[in-house]
């Protein structure tokens, strides 16, 4: 599904603003540990982007960084934020990943919502279950209903 599809995104204060070029690989929501105290919610809501695909375009200055380093995959996952408002914005991985936060992207959740499809979590690494990760879907997304 190769497109020209631009998806922008900003944090709350608007200080951040970011940009994802084409169709994302995968969704992940994940429920582990390090992201629900990060994201002070149940999981985070994840677009998988290639690196690449994705731009600051405005306020990188401020755009801050933490090394998670407590991962079941043993490899870092960098997490980045908004500096003024505590936003999540994405998270990297070794493996050339971009985890989109789906709440900052235009249109919010609800919008992003069609295309969640696995309550995996962050830190075995992603590659492996790229394969089957679509199957899940419908059980998801009934269980995000329900929550
Ligand atoms: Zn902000
Ligand atoms: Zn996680």
């Amino acid at each position: 599904m190769a497109s020209s599809k631009v998806t922008h995104g900003k944090c709350l204060c608007g200080t951040i603003e970011v940009k994802a070029e084409g169709d994302f690989t995968a969704s992940v929501a994940c429920s582990c540990k390090n992201c629900q105290i990060c994201g002070g919610s149940a999981y985070s809501v994840n677009l998988v982007y290639l690196k690449d695909a994705v731009t600051v375009t405005k306020g990188l200055d401020n755009l801050k960084t933490y090394e998670d380093k407590d991962t079941d995959s043993g490899k870092s996952v960098w997490r980045r934020f908004c500096g003024r408002c505590g936003s999540a914005i994405f998270s990297q991985d070794e493996d050339g990943h971009c985890y989109v936060k789906a709440p900052v992207m235009e249109g919010g959740l609800e919008t992003q919502l069609s295309a969640i499809s696995s309550p995996e979590t962050c830190r075995n690494g992603l590659t492996a279950r790229l394969e089957n990760i679509r199957e899940t879907s419908q059980q998801f997304n009934n269980d995000i209903t329900r929550t």
